[in-house]
């Protein structure tokens, strides 16, 4: 009995630390869903609503925060991904390699080859260090998510997990958590390997404790900005679309809702998260299309899975069946390279 009353107990820990873990994202000024940024994010939406759109003040509130938006299918779906995959991250992120690891790594190695330990950079001015810091942080993260983007749309074994994303068919800003783990653990491997390579460079050149980021209410002052500049209306229902010359430079809401379109011709563009300038270079840019209506989701030729259970399990049958095709493809062609070197041997 004792024991029981044990566990119970334990277990009304576990649920109400999970509970607090729920609703902590929503609190905390450093995640892109934090209550300050969705209520910029959803004034901005009505403004532009407003403004550009010409509706009246009654009309625009009621798009924005349209309940046949809000309680799809689809955004329930991405309700209760946000809280499984809670769940998941509590249990995997101790078997994590950490960015700890990379940066010590790194920094022990560059201590051996000495490189630019004569340049004494520890004696740079500290403004010029933050500035420095903090631009190359954003641009490495920025980038390699932009690679590590492209890639789960052209490979297919990372195309069965991104699909997850992309299975969408109506965006809130809860969407931005609609991601299979394994596309967590691949975004999570990326970071601690280029920030963690990023740190170790600084610590070695201008000293561990001589470089921090520009920051501002304790918050990355770039992602700050992000989010202050509504972040959150990319996976949203209002198309807000910026100057071409913008759009080139960052990724506007409209850009990132064109990424979510099934229409062919909007298909594998803009992967940028945000800068739009790594689509501009790399040939993967599209400007938004005011004016047209969006259809989102995976195009009819993708089969979509239609449960939660699916959602989970699905990419792991897509990918055992790509392992067998390619198996099957390797046989063949071992099979075809044995048929011509026996007829060589003949002749
Ligand atoms: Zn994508
Ligand atoms: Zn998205």
């Amino acid at each position: 009995m004792e024991d029981l009353i044990q566990t119970l107990a334990k277990f009304g820990l576990y649920l109400d630390s999970y509970l607090t873990s729920l609703l902590a994202d929503f609190l905390n000024q450093k995640k892109r869903i934090f209550i300050g940024y969705l209520a910029i994010s959803a004034v901005m939406a009505v403004v532009f609503l407003c403004a550009w759109r010409g509706l009246g003040i009654r009309g625009a509130v009621g798009k924005v925060f349209d309940k046949k938006i809000f309680w799809s299918g689809s955004a329930k779906a991405d309700y209760c991904i946000y809280a499984i995959n809670r769940i998941i991250s509590i249990l995997i992120s101790p078997y994590l390699i950490a960015q700890g690891v990379v940066t010590t790594f790194l920094f022990f190695q560059l201590s051996k080859q000495n490189v630019v330990g004569f340049l004494s950079l520890d004696h740079w001015p500290s403004i010029l260090i933050i500035t420095l810091y903090t631009l190359t942080y954003f641009f490495m993260d920025d980038l390699s998510k932009y690679f590590v983007h492209r890639c789960m749309h052209r490979w297919q074994f990372l195309w069965a997990f991104h699909k997850v994303h992309h299975s969408a068919e109506t965006m809130t800003p809860i969407t931005v958590y609609r991601v299979h783990p394994v596309e967590s653990i691949i975004y999570g491997l990326r970071g601690s390997i280029v920030i963690g390579a990023v740190i170790g460079i600084f610590a070695y050149c201008f000293g561990i404790d001589n470089f921090s980021l520009a920051t501002l209410l304790g918050v990355n002052l770039i992602s700050f900005i992000f989010n202050v500049a509504g972040a959150n209306l990319r996976h949203s229902h209002i198309e807000i679309a910026y100057w071409p010359w913008l759009e080139k430079i960052f990724i506007s809401p409209a850009q990132h809702q064109l990424h979510h379109s099934i229409e062919n011709k909007h298909f594998n563009k803009n992967y940028g998260a945000m800068l739009a300038v790594w689509d501009w270079l790399f040939g993967s840019l599209h400007f938004s299309e005011t004016g047209e209506k969006l259809k989102f989701g995976l195009r009819p030729n993708e089969a979509s899975a239609t449960n939660i259970v699916q959602i989970y399990l699905r990419p792991f049958i897509d990918v055992y069946r790509l392992l067998k095709n390619s198996g099957k493809k390797l046989i063949l062609l071992s099979n075809s390279l044995k048929f011509l070197a026996r007829r060589v041997g003949e002749d």
